[in-house]
Order: structure tokens, then sequence, then C-alpha cells
């Protein structure tokens, strides 16, 4: 008759063996959990220390700025960023890591539950490569304003909702002003990029009289990129046009977009025209312009960053054979090929150039290791190096072209010595000569030293394709 006790001792065994097995399973996962995060703590580390290293952390345009009182390390604004390594966990919040590869997609800023992120400049003060504007985009010089890349943000969607948003700020100060003269247009927008084209159509859309010129043609840097390129825009509102349905498209369905929107409304482009100077003062400005002048009671400069390509001022250089950009790699066969520059569009031109039938590609840059490449380029050319796809020379300069070879002097282990190869055809990607004196010359200040010549790097970039 022990039925009744003996159950109980068996339950509270069977409870307090339950509950043991609890306790190590939950210590296991506590070990598990804490191996992980201190792996994952010495990789994010070890990932501070190499864009420490690298100059990668230091953002070249717009990047994340975090408020770490707000951030609670959630890690949303990590997983959302589809660029490698921008983000990171350190200490429990979020931080920049590789700044330098913020190319403004923003989605960090959209995720983040507790408001912590905002994608931006920051303080440009210290930026001795960025104009210095207002909240409603004016320059140092009262009446010129500045829209798109120039101003350091590197997207299409920017670029517009800038040139809308300057154009808007114009118009409310012209509103409340009487036109004078005949012969001076309201405004003298420079530069048909997206931001250029946005503000002609804000322009048309507030009535104004406006004069659009651009030293090349509608679409601006979007017309240089390489063949088909797959572009992401994002969500663009085109004044008078509205939301465009797509977020994705060629580069040729862009432009052609384009295209149809100036037609529809009508637009005037003058194309072909370059502005070469600026004098005079808010209401009476005059645009000197390589086919004459053009008064304006506004300037709006929308020239973009890319300027003219930068030259190596190298014997040869000025021969056929040496090119700028590179866009269309797929008729290119069976040559031997020099690519110039360390930046992503470089090393994308070398990697499209290796891909075709028997071309010789070997890529030279100044630097003994490439700083700023995208993850995603970077693996892919060391892979290219690894297969001998293509050879590369670090650091290297080119000293003189020849008809049929380049002269390089190449550092190694110390040792510098001059390489001859053979050579077909150069490509110098060696990024732009932003259009900083034009800028100085009109009066235009920047932050930091004032001096933008010493600091002009190639702007990050989405790629996409
Ligand atoms: C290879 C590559 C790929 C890219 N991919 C993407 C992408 O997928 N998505 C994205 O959002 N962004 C991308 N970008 C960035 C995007 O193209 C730029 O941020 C955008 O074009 C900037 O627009 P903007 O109007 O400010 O300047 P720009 O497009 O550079 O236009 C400036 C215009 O000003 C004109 N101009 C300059 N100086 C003068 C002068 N003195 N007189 C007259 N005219 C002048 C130029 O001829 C040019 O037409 C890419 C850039 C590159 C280089």
């Amino acid at each position: 008759m022990s039925a009744p006790d003996d159950g109980c001792h068996v339950n509270l065994v069977f409870v307090l063996g339950a509950f043991a097995l609890l306790i190590v399973f939950l210590d296991a996962i506590g070990r598990w959990q804490r191996t992980v995060e201190s792996v994952e703590g010495e990789r994010i580390i070890a990932e501070v220390r190499l864009a420490e290293d690298r100059g990668t952390n230091q953002a070249i345009a717009q990047h994340p700025i975090i408020d770490v009182q707000k951030c609670i390390g959630c890690a949303s604004c990590v997983k959302a960023c589809p660029e490698a390594g921008v983000l990171g966990i350190v200490d429990g919040v979020a931080r920049v890591i590789h700044g330098s590869r913020c190319i403004g997609h923003a989605r960090c800023e959209e995720v983040c539950p507790v408001q912590a992120i905002v994608v931006g400049l920051g303080d440009i003060s210290s930026r001795s490569d960025l104009p210095l504007l207002d909240a409603a985009f004016e320059t140092s010089v009262p009446g010129i304003r500045i829209a798109g890349e120039l101003g350091g943000m590197a997207l299409i969607r920017i670029a517009v909702d800038q040139g809308t948003r300057a154009m808007k700020a114009f118009a409310k100060e012209l509103r409340a002003e009487p036109r004078h003269s005949t012969d001076t247009f309201d405004v003298l927008i420079v530069g048909a990029g997206p931001a250029g084209f946005a503000a002609t159509l804000q322009a048309k859309e507030e009535g104004l009289r406006v004069a659009t010129i651009d030293r090349q043609d509608l679409g601006g840097t979007i017309r240089k990129y390489p063949r088909r390129k797959l572009t992401l825009t994002g969500t663009l509102t085109l004044p008078l046009h509205g939301k465009i349905d797509r977020e994705e498209f060629l580069k040729e369905e862009l432009i052609d977009l384009f295209e149809q929107i100036a037609k529809r409304h009508q637009l005037k482009l003058t194309t072909g025209l370059e502005l070469l100077s600026l004098k005079g003062e808010k209401d009476g400005f005059i645009a000197k312009t390589s086919k004459g002048s053009i008064r304006a009671r506004r300037i709006l400069l929308a020239l973009g960053r890319r300027g003219i390509p930068r030259r190596l001022g190298v014997p040869g250089e000025a021969t056929e054979k040496v090119l700028y950009q590179l866009i269309d790699a797929s008729s290119i066969e069976e040559e031997r090929i020099l690519v110039v520059g360390g930046g992503d569009s470089a090393v994308e031109a070398a990697l499209a150039l290796a891909e075709q039938r028997g071309n010789v590609v070997t890529l030279s840059y100044r630097r003994e290791a490439f700083v700023r490449l995208k993850a995603r380029n970077e693996q892919k050319f060391d892979e290219a190096v690894a297969h001998g796809k293509i050879r590369v020379l670090l650091p290297s300069t080119v000293k003189s072209i020849d008809s049929d070879s380049v002269t390089l002097e190449l550092s190694e282990r110390g040792v510098t010595q001059q390489v001859v190869i053979g050579n077909d055809m150069v490509y110098i990607l060696a990024g732009g000569e932003p259009p900083y004196a034009l800028l100085k010359q009109a009066g235009i200040s920047f932050g930091g030293t004032g001096n933008p010549d010493a600091t002009s790097e190639e702007i990050p970039v989405a790629m996409g394709g």
C-alpha cells in the first residue's frame, strides 16, 4: 500500500530532473550565444581596424549619421543596408564602419524603429571639397544656388529632388520682386543632368522665364554610364510629369524617358553650350558662355562633380588610342589594353574588357592597394587577377604612351624600375576634375581650408549592373 507516496516521489524526481536538464540546456544556449557574440564582436573590431587602415571609414559623400543616445542596437539598419560593411554593431550600438561605401540608398533611415539614423552629409564645414550651402541650396553668393551631385550627394533621386526644391525657392523669391528687363532671364540653369532637368520642369510649372544650357546633352552623367547599365533610381517624382512608376531602368530607357518628357513639355534646352565664368550679383548676373553672354537674375548650378576627366599629362596622351570613358566593352576584342585608375570605374572597366575574346588587360594604379572599392568589385577583381585574367601593376605610374607600347614606373619591394608593355589602347579612368575653379571664380565659398583642390575623390555610386 505505498502507491500514492511512490507516485509523488517519482513525479518529484522527474520534475527535478527536467528542471536540471532545462538549466543545462539554457546554460549551453547562453554559452553558445556568448561565443557567437564574441566571434561577431571580434569580426567587427577587425573590420573597424581594416576600415581605419584603408581610410574607408571616412565617408566621401552622403553617409549614415547615428544618434547613439537614441540607438537601441537592434541592427535593423545593418540588415537593411544593400552595400557590404557600411554599418555594424559595436558595443551595442550601430556604428559606421566603411563610411565611403555608402551610396545613399537610405534604407537604414527607413527601417530604424527609433529614428536614430539619418543619411546626409553631416557637418560639412570641415569639408574643403564641398561648397557651403544653406537649407535652400543657396551658396555664399546670394542668388546662386547649387543642386545635385555638385553639392556632394550622389544619387539621381536626390539630384531631382534638390533641383525641384532649389527652383521652388527661386520662384518664391522672384514672385515677390518685379521684373525690370526683358533681355534678362529669371533663372539660368547650368547643367541638364537629373538636377537641371527637374529644375527646368519646375521652372516651367512656376511660369518662370529660364534658359537651360549644357555643354553636352540632356541626362548628364547618365549618358556616360556603360551601355545597358542597370540604373536604380528609387522613387522619382518629376515636376509636371508626376511620379514615375518604375525604380529600375536600363540607362538607355531612362534617357529615352527624359527625352520624351522634355518633348511633351516643350522644354528649351540649349546643348553644346558651356558656362565659362560668372560675374555680377543677384538680379544682374552675366554668364559668359562658349557662345556669348547670358543675363539672368538668378543662377542654378547643376554641374555635377565629374567635370573634365582627369588627365595624366604624359607624352603621347593626346593620341586616338587614349580614351577617358568606356561605354561598351562588348565591341573590343583582341586588344592589348591598359586601364589606369583605382576606383570602381577603372576596376569595372578592366573586368568588362577582360571578359572579351582575346583581350590582354593590365591595370595600373598609383597606390599600393585599392582603398575605396565596393566589396563586390574587389572580390570579382581579386578573382580575375588570381585566374590570370587581369595583370595588375601596383603601385605604378604611366610615364609615356607610344603607338604600340606604354612605359610605366613600377615599385616592387622598395625597388623602382621602368616597365615597357605592349599596348593598343589606354583607358584613363582616374576620376574627373570637379568644376571648383568655376565656383571659386564666381566667389562661392567652400568648407574646411577653403581649398577644394586638396581633396577630390571619386564619389561612390550605385552600380546595380
Ligand atoms: C558609372 C555611374 C553609375 C551610376 N549609377 C547610378 C545609379 O544606378 N543610381 C543613381 O541614383 N545614381 C547613379 N549614379 C550617380 C548619378 O548619375 C549622379 O548622382 C547624377 O547624375 C547627378 O546628377 P546631376 O544633375 O547633379 O549631375 P550630372 O548628371 O553630372 O549632370 C551635370 C551636367 O552639367 C553639365 N555641365 C557641367 N559643367 C558645365 C559647364 N561649365 N557648362 C555647361 N554644362 C556643364 C554636364 O555636361 C552634365 O550634363 C551613377 C554614376 C556613375 C558615374
